[in-house]
């Protein structure tokens, strides 16, 4: 019946095979309506650090459900937004001092960069374009998708997008060119602001560079009075090892934008983040200065106390214990995978883990190929989405030894079989 009204993301309906009902799910496992049981290899797209159907999260909504559903956050305001914001701050880097509440990842990005862009036009001074790294991906609304270099993703909507330069990502050996790229857009006093994925490029197929790269990055910016973005949507809440990726390094970037993790993959709501110097740029008697954007649901106290209840859970012992297992269980696997001759390269980091499997030409993102493995998990059990070659595991932090090592042993099969 899915087929009769539904249209899905990233899908041709007129190709794509039928969607998978899913019923249940607990932990890292999901079963279909058929009871077939399936690993959840990544976290539904990144947003379920916790588990399936976590209680202490159920109870908190619950709660908070029974007590204020919501309210609208233009003003008023309530506990649970405040109590976040609170516990936000702690763990944010510390230059970050003011805290903006919407829905989604993409929304969080558009938050960033309309801040930049009328920062600098609140102020007179004409800086219009942004700075962003080659394959990034930001989201899917306007400015996000303006900033994202994943171009089949963008290609229609060419000419209604923002003006957006882009500069190599500083992996190994490419670092000097990415900073002489930004050298030379910095120096041209055109440009608001720099937006980045630090330390891993999500879509791009858990792309990784170094920390001190992005510093040096940072520092370039700061030298121009160019604001950088961290967007921490995916890296965010421990994938990375840390509480957010931004922690790897010793600058500290003008903005972050939050989502995907931040309820545990319950309920929709982002975060974009600000330093004191930002907010007040906006700070003034002339109400046509002040930051006009919104949404519906900004700041949803039920997403709220959903936010409040997984930070009680990932700041425990135990959650960051299994933090530190998952990666050591991903570097176990790399030692023996890394020199198999079908694999290319394997790159960790935290809970993530990616695999290159060596192939004569260039795989579409969405190719026959990738279409093949998809397919062939599914058939295992397992739920990945391969991007190209690239096949990646980002699970739920709770998941078991033995449930990852089915993953790995799929992921061998597949290499051995899929060609
Ligand atoms: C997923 C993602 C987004 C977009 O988030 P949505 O909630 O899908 O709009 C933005 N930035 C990064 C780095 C992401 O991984």
């Amino acid at each position: 019946m899915d087929n009769q009204y539904l249209w899905h993301p990233y899908t041709q309906h007129k190709t794509a095979a039928t969607p998978i009902a899913i019923t249940r799910g607990e932990g890292a496992l999901l079963w279909d309506e058929d009871g077939k049981q399936y690993i959840d290899a990544i976290a539904s797209w990144w947003v379920n650090p916790f588990g399936h159907s976590n209680k202490h999260i159920a109870d908190s909504i619950y709660k908070q459900l029974t007590t204020l559903e919501h309210v609208l956050f233009g003003g008023f305001t309530h506990q649970p937004a405040v109590q976040l914001a609170q516990r936000l701050m702690a763990i944010l880097p510390d230059n970050q001092r003011k805290l903006f509440f919407s829905d989604n990842g993409s929304t969080a990005v558009e938050i960033a960069i309309k801040a930049s862009l009328q920062y600098f036009y609140n102020k007179g001074e004409k800086r219009t374009k942004i700075i962003a790294f080659e394959n990034g991906f930001h989201g899917d609304t306007f400015a996000a998708m303006a900033a994202s270099g994943i171009s089949f993703f963008t290609e229609a909507f060419r000419g209604s997008l923002i003006d957006v330069q882009r500069i190599p990502v500083p992996v190994k050996c490419r670092e000097q060119d990415s900073y002489d790229a930004l050298q030379e857009l910095v120096a041209t006093g055109a440009y608001a602001a720099f937006i980045f994925e630090p330390l891993v490029q999500g879509a791009a197929g858990m792309v990784m560079y170094e920390p001190e790269t992005l510093d040096n990055l940072i520092a370039i910016c700061k030298q121009h009075g160019v604001f950088t973005i961290a967007d921490e949507v995916m890296t965010g809440f421990g994938k990375t090892g840390k509480n957010f990726a931004c922690d790897y390094l010793s600058q500290q970037p003008d903005m972050m934008c939050l989502s995907k993790a931040l309820t545990g993959g319950t309920i929709p709501m982002a975060i974009t983040t600000f330093t004191q110097q930002i907010f007040d740029g906006f700070y003034d008697t002339d109400v046509n200065k002040a930051l006009f954007h919104g949404h519906t649901f900004t700041a949803n106290p039920t997403g709220c106390a959903a936010a409040l209840a997984s930070l009680d859970l990932l700041l425990t012992d135990s959650m960051q214990a299994n933090i530190q297992r998952v990666n050591s269980r991903h570097l176990a696997f790399k030692a023996v995978i890394e020199n198999h001759p079908k694999v290319k390269t394997v790159r960790v980091l935290g809970v993530i883990l990616a695999l290159e499997i060596v192939r004569e030409g260039n795989e579409d993102y969405y190719g026959d190929f990738r279409n093949k493995l998809y397919d062939f998990f599914i058939s295992k059990g397992v739920i990945m989405r391969p991007v190209g070659n690239i096949v990646y595991v980002l699970p739920p932090y709770i998941i078991t030894d033995d449930l990852l090592a089915t993953i790995y042993k799929t992921i061998e099969e597949a290499i051995d079989t899929i060609n």
